[in-house]
C-alpha cells in the first residue's frame, strides 16, 4: 500500500485486486480512487472514515492519483474503476448474486439486458435506478435485504454512491460494495468510453470534459486535489530529508 493525502492506495495489479476482493474475509468497499472521489472524501468526514478504515480498498483510478504517487517514488499502475468492475463481472459465478443500483431507469434496463446477454453465469439478484433519496430509501434497503445479494454495484456518481455505501454497508447483507460512477452508461452503450489511444495517453479526463463541458465545474475538484498532492509530496520530501540527516 502507498500513502497519498492520508489515504492508503492499493498498489497491485488488477488481477491481484480481484483476488483480494473475492477472497476477503470481511465486508469490503472498493473505492474507485480518482481525484474527485478522494477529494470528496477529504471534505466529508463520514465517508473519509470509511475510506481510511480496514473495510475499504482504494484503487488508483486515474493519472491524477498515479502521477503524484510516482513523484513520491512509488512504482504504481493505474486501475480504472470500470476495468475492475468488468473484471469482477467476468470472475463471478452462480454462487454469487449481484444487485445493481444506479443510473436512470432507461439506462439501467439496457444495461441489465446487456449483462444478461454477455455474462450468462451472473445471478442477478435485483436492480433499481439511482434517482432516489438515499436518506429515505427503506423500500430499496428492504428490497436488497430480501434478495440477499453477495455483491452490490452502486452507480450514482460521487459522493452520493460513497455516502450510500458508507451509510448502509453494515445493515446490508452484501459482502462486496463498489461505487462505479457512470459505468452502467458505458456498458449499456448509451455513453461511449474514450478510444483506447486516448485512455492509454492518460487523457480520458479531457475527452470526458470535451464531450460534456458541464464537467468542467467538477474538474475544479481534480485541480484542488492535485494541489493537495503537491503539499503531500513536499511534506514527505521534508520528512525524508529529516530522516536522512538524522541517520
Ligand atoms: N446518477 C444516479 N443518481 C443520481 C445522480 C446520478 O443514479 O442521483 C447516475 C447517472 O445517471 C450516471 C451515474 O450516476 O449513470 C454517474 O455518472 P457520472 O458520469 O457522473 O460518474 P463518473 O463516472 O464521472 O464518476
Amino acid at each position: 500500500m502507498y500513502f497519498l493525502c492520508g489515504y492508503r492506495i492499493f498498489n497491485g495489479t488488477i488481477d491481484e485486486a480481484v483476488n483480494k476482493v473475492m477472497n476477503a474475509n470481511d465486508k469490503i468497499h472498493i473505492v474507485s480512487g480518482n481525484p474527485e472521489v478522494l477529494y470528496n472524501g477529504l471534505y466529508n468526514k463520514f465517508i473519509y472514515n470509511n475510506f481510511t478504515s480496514k473495510s475499504s480498498i482504494i484503487i488508483p483510478d486515474g493519472i491524477g492519483v498515479v502521477k503524484p504517487l510516482r513523484l513520491k517514488g512509488h512504482d504504481i499502475q493505474k486501475i480504472a474503476g470500470i476495468d475492475l468492475f468488468i473484471k469482477l463481472l467476468d470472475n463471478l459465478d452462480k454462487k454469487d448474486s449481484v444487485y445493481f443500483l444506479g443510473a436512470s431507469d432507461e439506462v439501467l434496463n439496457i444495461f441489465i439486458k446487456n449483462v444478461r446477454k454477455k455474462y450468462k453465469n451472473i445471478n442477478i439478484a435485483g436492480y433499481h435506478h439511482g434517482y432516489i433519496d438515499i436518506e429515505n430509501c427503506d423500500y430499496i434497503i428492504n428490497d436488497i435485504k430480501s434478495k440477499q445479494p453477495t455483491i452490490i454495484f452502486v452507480a450514482m456518481g460521487s459522493p452520493k454512491q460513497e455516502i450510500f455505501i458508507t451509510k448502509y454497508m453494515n445493515e446490508l447483507p452484501c459482502k462486496i460494495f463498489m461505487g462505479v460512477g457512470g459505468s452502467f452508461d458505458v456498458i449499456s452503450e448509451t455513453t461511449k468510453r474514450a478510444p483506447l489511444w486516448i485512455i492509454n495517453s492518460n487523457l480520458e479526463w479531457l475527452y470526458r470534459i470535451l464531450k460534456e463541458p458541464v464537467r468542467i465545474k467538477r474538474f475544479k475538484k481534480n485541480i484542488n486535489f492535485i494541489f493537495m498532492c503537491i503539499k503531500d509530496i513536499y511534506i514527505s520530501n521534508i520528512r525524508g530529508l529529516h530522516l536522512s540527516n538524522n541517520t
